[in-house]
């Protein structure tokens, strides 16, 4: 039988068999596909944005050990939360996780539709679909970057994926092409995510030998793949100086809290000012804070990226009498660990440790 010419708007419905026949030989075995909880789908899919698969396991492990269900993580304290997802980052993730804990918990359960599951906050067009599919086999089309990655080359599609209309045709045209009944709606979406993660790679070039699409992909045939998807540059990130203080008193170091809105929203740090201070700028600053420089120790520079800003940090640890702003806490060792301190802070955390053995 003579095959149908392939265009970019049929070849994807060439994809299902293959993929869900490939992905059945080939899928990472992660805990989070071996159930059709919409909790535990749920936690996995927020902690998975913006982080790695290695990075997500043992969190995720220790997550669901101290909260093993939406009830228990709803009436957590945010401290132990804060504690559990500290090095993670994306800190407003935690929060959205316990906002949308309570909500669920009122609720008496999950919504079990694409629009319900979006009201929730953290809960993003493409998080609403991954759990509407996996724990509900409801047939929306959870499209991230690896499934715009498949889907451009497959398709042979040089539109900015950057543009929200790129992601609208592409969720459009996977949905499209989704199988119908529950069993394969509900790793569909896992199945493409899989191909992009571990076959039609990011970095490097796409592994054609090994992929189930290699005899229809548009991108491979026409000799495009490796120049997919077609990205315009990001806006450089803006940089912020920092000087921050590892103030030392008796065996202690300073803490203060970030406020409740913005950047790591309280979260614990060491305190800090704005812009790069000499030594010079840096004393007059310690002196504003209400405390008398005893010894200065050391000068140690670091640098943080976020997804928009770069904090580049210049750091001074001294030691210090006085008793600094009320609101700050003194922390011993273990009042350190205690306290749930970003990883941007992980030189001067490390540092504080140090300092406190001594
Ligand atoms: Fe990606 Fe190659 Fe597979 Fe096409 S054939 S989807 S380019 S890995």
């Amino acid at each position: 039988m003579e095959r149908q010419e392939l265009t970019t708007e049929n070849v994807l419905a060439t994809l299902p068999g293959p993929l869900l026949a490939w992905y059945r030989e080939n899928a990472r075995d992660l805990p989070w596909r071996r159930t059709e909880d919409p909790y535990r789908i749920w936690v996995s899919e927020i902690m998975l944005q913006q982080t790695r698969v290695a990075a997500v396991l043992g969190y995720y492990a220790r997550f669901l050990e101290a909260f093993p269900s939406v009830e228990a993580l709803a009436n957590a304290p945010e401290d132990r939360l804060m504690k559990l997802w500290e090095g993670l980052g994306y800190y407003s993730r935690a929060r959205n996780l316990q906002k949308a804990a309570k909500a669920v918990a009122e609720m008496g359960g999950f919504p079990d539709t694409y629009e319900g599951l979006l009201k929730l906050p953290g809960v993003g067009d493409y998080t609403a679909s991954a759990i509407a599919s996996a724990a509900f086999g409801r047939r929306e089309a959870a499209v991230d970057g690896n499934v715009l990655r498949v889907v451009t080359r497959l398709t042979d599609c040089h539109d900015d994926i950057l543009d929200p209309r790129t992601k609208k045709t592409v969720r459009e045209r996977v949905q499209a092409v989704m199988p119908a009944e529950a069993a394969g709606i509900r790793v569909f979406n896992q199945a493409t995510m899989e191909l992009g993660a571990t076959v039609c790679v990011p970095n490097g070039p796409p592994k054609c030998d090994a992929c189930p699409a290699r005899d229809f992909c548009l991108g491979r045939i026409r000799g495009t793949a490796e120049s997919l998807p077609v990205k315009k540059p990001k806006k450089a990130r803006r940089v912020e100086e920092k000087t921050v203080f590892l103030l030392l008193r008796e065996g202690k170091a300073a803490l203060s809290r970030r406020p409740d809105s913005g950047l790591l929203a309280g979260l614990w740090e060491f305190p800090n000012v704005e812009g790069a201070l000499d030594e010079r700028v840096a004393a007059e600053a310690v002196k504003a804070m209400g405390l008398t420089a005893v010894e200065w120790k050391n000068k140690l520079t670091a640098k943080h990226i976020f997804t928009h800003v770069e904090w580049h940090m210049t750091g001074y640890t001294l030691s210090v009498s006085g008793d600094g702003p009320a609101e700050w806490e003194w922390v011993d060792a273990d009042g350190l660990e205690a306290h749930a301190v970003p990883s941007a802070f992980a030189r001067y955390y490390a540092e504080a440790k140090e300092q406190m053995k001594g």
